[in-house]
């Protein structure tokens, strides 16, 4: 099989290696840079390709490798992905379904100190040989609630670590687990009644078009005023312009964000953005940038997963997806 790996730049020097051992029977392409024009042709006739969520998988991009049977994506989510477009063409598309739920619910409660402890403004001022403490008097999690968006992997996670922090805990979601919500001792509870009494409000459902802006204009005033909004989960899942606004209107105290609606041109496509017909997104981007600057928000740039131990739980099973299909006998299929 050819077997095309793009966006594997952030990879440690073990990474690519131990691929190329797990599927050495294999003929393997490595790219650096996500999906782009350029490097489609030199990988058209790739049987597998195996992506990040940076490489869109549109109908375009698929039309360009006239021999593709499966797409092995290095990420639980899977909406950078035309999955419409890929039954139709009949390529299977796995994904990781679990490899970092401790790992992206450590990182929300990093975020979730940060602002909490005004940690990001305490290492910004002793950068700059300030000592001082003035209005850096933060709250404490203990007793507080945490209001989770979605309770599947990572959201369960998070509602654990809550836990031992001694937060009472609500949680939304379309299915509901009786049984854990004893065992861990939560809450289900509507949206707008976790909006209304959360302190901190964290985000774990994926990006479909039921969560699109589940946080948008007209529920963001329902959020309790002075409540931190968290999201390591996709960016779509909350309208932009509703987030800028409840900041700014200082309703929310704070957010935490590793990741933001138009966040691949913040990290790549900037250039591009110049042309006109990019002008919707440019004005995204405008937005981004005025969100990252105010001193009650703290963004990582979709960082979430990225722990040494999470990595190798999704190379591992990556190879597992691909070699799994190779046998025809597919594990792990979204689609
Ligand atoms: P999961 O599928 O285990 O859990 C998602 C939960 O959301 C499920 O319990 C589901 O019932 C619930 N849900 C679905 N639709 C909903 C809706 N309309 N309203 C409320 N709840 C809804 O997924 P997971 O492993 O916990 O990951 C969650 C998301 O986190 C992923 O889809 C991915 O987008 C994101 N993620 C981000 C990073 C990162 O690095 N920032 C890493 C991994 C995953």
């Amino acid at each position: 099989m050819k077997i095309a790996f793009f966006g594997i730049k952030r990879s440690e020097a073990w990474e690519k290696p131990h691929i190329r051992d797990q599927l050495k029977n294999h003929i393997l392409y490595f790219f650096d840079e996500h999906i782009t024009p350029e490097n489609i042709k030199k990988a058209k006739n790739a049987d597998i390709i195996s992506v990040f969520i940076n490489s869109k998988i549109t109908k375009e991009v698929l039309k360009q490798f006239p021999n593709l049977k499966m797409i092995a994506t290095r990420s639980t989510g899977f909406d950078h992905i035309d999955l419409k477009a890929c039954r139709k063409k009949k390529v299977i598309v796995t994904n990781v379904p679990f490899y970092g739920e401790n790992t992206v619910a450590e990182h929300t409660f990093g975020l979730i100190l940060s602002l909490s402890r005004h940690i990001h403004k305490s290492y910004v001022r002793t950068l700059n040989d300030d000592f001082s403490i003035d209005g850096l008097t933060g709250f404490d999690l203990k007793g507080k609630t945490i209001g989770v968006i979605g309770a599947g992997h990572i959201g369960l996670h998070v509602i654990k670590i809550a836990k031992g922090f001694g937060m009472n805990v609500l949680t939304y979601d379309v299915k509901k687990n009786k049984f854990l919500s004893e065992v861990l001792g939560f809450n289900y509870s509507d949206l707008d009644n976790l909006l209304a009494h959360s302190d901190i409000i964290t985000l774990h459902a994926p990006l479909n078009k039921y969560t699109h802006h589940i946080i948008n204009k007209k529920n963001i005033t329902k959020i309790k005023k002075g409540a931190i909004l968290i999201n390591t989960a996709r960016g779509g899942l909350i309208e932009t312009e509703a987030l800028y606004s409840a900041l700014k209107k200082k309703h929310l105290a704070g957010a935490g964000l590793d990741v933001i609606e138009g966040e691949e041109m913040v990290r790549e496509e900037k250039q591009r953005l110049y042309q006109e017909k990019h002008l919707k997104k440019w004005k995204q981007l405008v937005k981004d940038y005025e969100i990252f600057k105010m001193d009650n928000v703290v963004f990582t740039p979709h960082n979430a997963f990225n722990s040494k131990e999470a990595i190798k739980r999704i190379v591992d099973t990556t190879i597992t997806n691909i070699l799994s299909f190779i046998k025809k006998k597919p594990v792990n299929i979204i689609s």
